[in-house]
């Protein structure tokens, strides 16, 4: 790659920031009410807002994703296997394991990296009791076919919605499928609350205990009924979470943009496999991740390469969680070749809300150059 060519610094992801002025406003009253948290006013109207806006039955607030699914997990009183993939943050297999649940992975597909619907009833035995797939980078898992397994054998259907926040399958929300989702609200991720997380669930008989649960397990001042924990959210994050809901579509509009760039830019290019467009999924662009097919050079060599030139990126996901060391010898001994091959050869470009174009074309014209030509000139020595 010649040397004269321009340097940019890119960072993976940039957390959203809402006008300094708006977060200093609405966080204003907490200094004459001094309500901070325990489920005040602004934890209360985020909850309702966040309902609303995911096409929610039910939703409740969280310190943040991880221990939402905990929580969940725990109010479900499951004992026994639930088939997830491995394909994920660390995060969905340490809920399950920390739950007393055994994780059961199951294979991904090969064009949006959800859980392959075909290979999940061979793994259903007497001890299965629920499904936990991953909207992984906003894909939209195949929320029709999962609930039809999971009637047929009397499960429930928990999604790690963390990646999936804004996606809509059929005009529907995507929090309105399965019995629960779990959505990160996360600095990280597409809209946040610094820290946080958030249930969305069908059954109205789970929020009592739910909301018991993220709170010390009381159901009163005096009577303690679960063996609770504390994930509430307080009121300084809850009100970072009613700015940001107020840029919502903004942020969105800008990803949609910044992803269709790299669509076009890539999609052209034998070299490299993007996400698809899901047939009647409004997408998120969550993340934009490539993975490499037939590439001459290597997924390393390429991270080298675009790290060179200020361009930083991730393998996102690897290790599969079913190889981390300390479930390699307990749950590992699985064949999850998809899961392993996309693992082993992905990488998530920089995605966040305000990436330019100019940033976008740069990388891709990096990306297009290393992939088509350096092979031929054999010039990694
Ligand atoms: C971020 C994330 C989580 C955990 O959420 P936190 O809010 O960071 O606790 C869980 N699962 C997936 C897939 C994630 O990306």
């Amino acid at each position: 790659m010649e040397n004269d060519r321009k340097k940019m610094e890119i960072p993976l992801i940039r957390p959203f920031m809402p006008k300094q002025e708006d977060y200093c406003k609405e966080i204003s009253s907490l200094w004459e009410t001094r309500s901070l948290t325990n489920m005040a006013p602004k934890h209360q109207q985020l909850e309702r807002e966040l309902k609303t806006y995911l096409d929610a039955a039910h939703l409740q607030l969280f310190a943040n994703g991880h221990g939402a699914l905990e929580c969940l997990l725990q109010a479900f009183d499951l004992k026994g296997e639930v088939i997830t993939t491995p394909f994920t943050f660390a995060s969905t297999i340490h809920a399950i394991v920390r739950s007393g649940l055994k994780p059961v992975f199951c294979d991904i597909r090969q064009d949006d990296f959800t859980m392959d619907v075909s290979k999940v009833e061979e793994l259903i035995t007497e001890r299965t009791v629920a499904l936990l797939p991953v909207h992984v980078y906003g894909m939209a898992c195949d929320v029709e076919r999962l609930q039809q397994i999971a009637d047929r054998h009397g499960l429930k259907v928990i999604y790690d919605a963390a990646h999936a926040f804004g996606v809509r399958v059929k005009g529907r929300g995507i929090a309105s499928f399965g019995d629960a989702s779990m959505f990160s609200l996360h600095a990280t991720k597409i809209y946040h609350t610094v820290e946080g997380g958030a249930v969305a669930f069908r059954e109205e008989s789970l929020d009592k205990k739910l909301a018991a649960i993220r709170d010390f397990g009381l159901t009163s001042t005096e009577t303690v009924d679960y063996v609770g924990c504390n994930s509430k959210m307080d009121e300084f994050r809850a009100a970072m979470g009613l700015c940001n809901l107020r840029q919502i579509d903004e942020i969105l509009q800008q990803r949609k943009k910044a992803g269709e760039q790299y669509d076009q830019r890539l999609s052209g290019l034998k070299q490299i496999q993007i996400l698809p467009q899901q047939k009647e999924v409004t997408r998120n662009y969550a993340y934009y991740p490539i993975v490499l097919q037939k590439s001459p050079l290597s997924r390393e060599d390429l991270q080298r390469s675009l790290a060179q030139h200020g361009v930083h990126t991730r393998k996102y996901f690897y290790p599969l969680c079913c190889d981390f060391s300390c479930y390699r010898e307990t749950f590992g001994a699985v064949e999850v070749p998809v899961a392993r091959y996309v693992s082993e050869h992905v990488l998530c470009l920089p995605m966040y809300y305000g990436i330019t174009e100019e940033e976008i074309d740069f990388i891709c014209d990096l990306i297009q150059e290393l992939v088509t030509t350096c092979g031929k000139r054999g010039c990694w020595q």
